[in-house]
Formats: C-alpha cells, sequence, structure tokens
C-alpha cells in the first residue's frame, strides 16, 4: 500500500506536507477560546450558508435516526471549525471525541480510537490533512462499512484482523483542503468551507464576547477591532482582550475607537490589520524587487516556518490583492508596496 504512493503514478502531494503540529492557539488563548465558544446555533454568528445547510441535513439524520454523514470543515484558522463541530455534536446529543492528524501516528492508535467511540459519536479530527497517509486509508473502511482491517505481524506471518467500528460521524478539520487526496475527501458526504466573516459579523461576535467577559466596548471600538482582524474571529477576540488591557492601565476602561486605535497600533496592527511579520514577507520582498522569492528565504527573515507562513499569515496577504503565489516563488503586487509607503528594490541591494 505504501510502496504504491511512491511511484510516479501517485499524483497525490509527497505525503503532504511535514506532519509538525500545525500553528496553534497557545494554551491559554485555548481556554479563551472555549469560554467565548458559542454553544448553540443561535449563538454562531455569520456563515449564513453553511448553518443553514448543515441545519437540514443534522435535522434529516436526526429525523432518521441516524448519523449524520462525514463532514469536512475547511477554512483559515479561527474562523470557527472546531465551533461547528462541537455545535454539530451538541445538536445530535452525541458525545465529541477531539484528536488531530498529528496525534494519529500510526493505524493502532486509530483502531483503538474508533473501536472505543459510543454508538453515534461525533470524531473531530482536527488538521485533517496532517494525518498520516497510512493512517488515513485505514479510516476508508471505517467510514464507509464501519470496518477496519489491521495487519498482524508482517512478512509470511502477515494476518488481518478485521474490528467492528460503531456508528460514528468524522467531522474534520482542515486550513489547508487541496492536500487532501481525491479519495479521502470523496468519502466526505458534506462538504462545507468557512470563508472571513465581513466586518459587521465580526462586530457582533465581538459584541457577544464583550458582553461575556464584562467589557465596556462601544460601537466605534468594536468597529476598529472587527476593521482590523482579518475576518478572523479568533484574531477579533484577541485583540478585544488585549485592547481591554490598555484601556484599563491607561484609559478609563472603556474600549473607545480612540483606545482601540491605539492600542492595536502599538501592539504592530496597522490600519488594514496587518501584523509584523506579514509586513515583514512584504519588506523582503520590496528587498527583491518584489520577487519572486522561495518561502525558504522568506521564512528565515521574517523568523517563521513555511508551514505558518504558508497557512496563517500568507492568506489575507493573498486575499488583499498584496501577494501572488507564482511556481517560482511569492511576489508582492504594487498595492502592497503603496500599502507599506516602500518602493520595491532592485535584487542586488539586499
Ligand atoms: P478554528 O477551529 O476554525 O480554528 P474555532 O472554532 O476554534 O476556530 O474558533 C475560534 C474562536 O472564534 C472561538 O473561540 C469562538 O469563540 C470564535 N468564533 C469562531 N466562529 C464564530 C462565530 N461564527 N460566532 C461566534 N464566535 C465565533
Amino acid at each position: 500500500m505504501n510502496e504504491a504512493r511512491n511511484t510516479k503514478h501517485d499524483l497525490r502531494p509527497p505525503n503532504r506536507i511535514p506532519r509538525m503540529p500545525a500553528p496553534r492557539p497557545r494554551d491559554d488563548e485555548k481556554q479563551f477560546d472555549a469560554a467565548l465558544r458559542p454553544t448553540k446555533f443561535t449563538e454562531f454568528v455569520g456563515q449564513k450558508q453553511v448553518v443553514d445547510n448543515l441545519k437540514i441535513f443534522l435535522k434529516a439524520a436526526r429525523d432518521r435516526g441516524e448519523p449524520v454523514d462525514h463532514v469536512l470543515l475547511s477554512g483559515q484558522p479561527g474562523l470557527g471549525k472546531t465551533t461547528l463541530a462541537a455545535l454539530v455534536a451538541h445538536e445530535m446529543g452525541a458525545p465529541l471525541v477531539t484528536t488531530a492528524g498529528p496525534a494519529l501516528e500510526r493505524a493502532g492508535d486509530l483502531a483503538g480510537l474508533l473501536t472505543r467511540l459510543d454508538p453515534g459519536s461525533i470524531l473531530f479530527v482536527d488538521e485533517i490533512h496532517r494525518l498520516p497517509a497510512v493512517v488515513e486509508e485505514y479510516l476508508y473502511s471505517a467510514m464507509e462499512d464501519r470496518f477496519i482491517n489491521i495487519v498482524l505481524d508482517s512478512g509470511p506471518h502477515a494476518r488481518t484482523m478485521k474490528l467492528d467500528v460503531p456508528p460514528f460521524t468524522l467531522v474534520g478539520a482542515t486550513t489547508r483542503e487541496g492536500l487532501l487526496s481525491d479519495p479521502f475527501r470523496a468519502r466526505f458526504g458534506v462538504l462545507l468551507r468557512l470563508e472571513p466573516y465581513p466586518d459587521g459579523d465580526l462586530v457582533a461576535i465581538l459584541e457577544r464576547s464583550a458582553g461575556l467577559l464584562a467589557i465596556a466596548l462601544d460601537p466605534a471600538g468594536a468597529g476598529c477591532i472587527a476593521r482590523r482582524s482579518q475576518g478572523t474571529p479568533r484574531l477579533a477576540n484577541r485583540y478585544l482582550r488585549r485592547v481591554r488591557d490598555f484601556a484599563q492601565v491607561e484609559g478609563s476602561g472603556a474600549v473607545t475607537a480612540k483606545v482601540a486605535e491605539a492600542a492595536l497600533e502599538r501592539l504592530g496592527i496597522d490600519s488594514l490589520g496587518l501584523v509584523p511579520v506579514q509586513r515583514q514577507i512584504l519588506e523582503v520582498l520590496s528587498k527583491h524587487g518584489g520577487g519572486p522569492l522561495g518561502l525558504k528565504t522568506i521564512g528565515a527573515y521574517a523568523g517563521e516556518e513555511e508551514i505558518t507562513l504558508e497557512e496563517v499569515y500568507e492568506p489575507f496577504l493573498i486575499r488583499l490583492g498584496f501577494l501572488k503565489r507564482t511556481p517560482r516563488g511569492r511576489v508582492a503586487t504594487e498595492e502592497a508596496f503603496r500599502h507599506l509607503g516602500i518602493a520595491k528594490r532592485e535584487q542586488n541591494l539586499f
């Protein structure tokens, strides 16, 4: 099975990307995320089409008394994939079991997890594009026919053992849907893509969070934070928490537009919401005549892993039209340099 993967006929990306942990929120932020996480669909702001469709699939499955079809959630970090997985479990009245692609190293890890599930469970696999290929293939039969064949021993003594898996729903989350193999993607009945949120939705999220955290947030303050949050609820909530500190120590405690603007500025978040690393990416490109430049070089300059650049920092730059991915490397656009107020310099000046 593994050998086939290494032939030239295998068009899948070469075992995807390194299975190092993805850039995830720090522990204190995880707790903070959890405290603000919507627990009902009515608290989940925006993404109307995704939510409406999901509710129909959940209701239909509930009415039939069956587990809902396997769900694949894709979208950038912090857009609400984990939150939706928990809402699926809540709506189905089903236990939620959470793991992540890199945590399932061997087929045995998966077998242990699947065979211990309570019937009807929701198995949430975050960063599912980082599942090792061999584990992914074991999942196929579990998803389709509720069994897995485990190979015991090797060589002439190799035997397979068939293990039954209780009915379950796999909810996978990925920031890189394009890295999933076609056969894997085809096994998900429900494919949902989360998009960045418009400012109005982020304002609503911030107002809810401010209520939960007892923060005095005025509408202009919420607007200011929303505009600089790159369309991402996790960033909006993170900035609210930071701005609150400034408001408390240096202001009256209330988060006004003035306080928010000054605080975000001091945190290095500019008027469009670019953070220092994003500006460094554009800076190094400007020093190389606008690019193209390889991700490795950019990573060395910005002091970030390539994978973090790709998953966390580049998507917003691409969305703004500031950065292009080309076969020869990254290229920054004139708009990017205009925003930064810098000119692209000739390559030999670097
Ligand atoms: P992901 O799994 O996509 O990285 P999460 O589900 O962990 O994102 O969401 C990050 C934080 O953003 C959560 O704590 C939650 O409070 C907030 N959040 C995300 N989406 C929404 C939403 N639609 N409405 C309200 N809060 C949201």
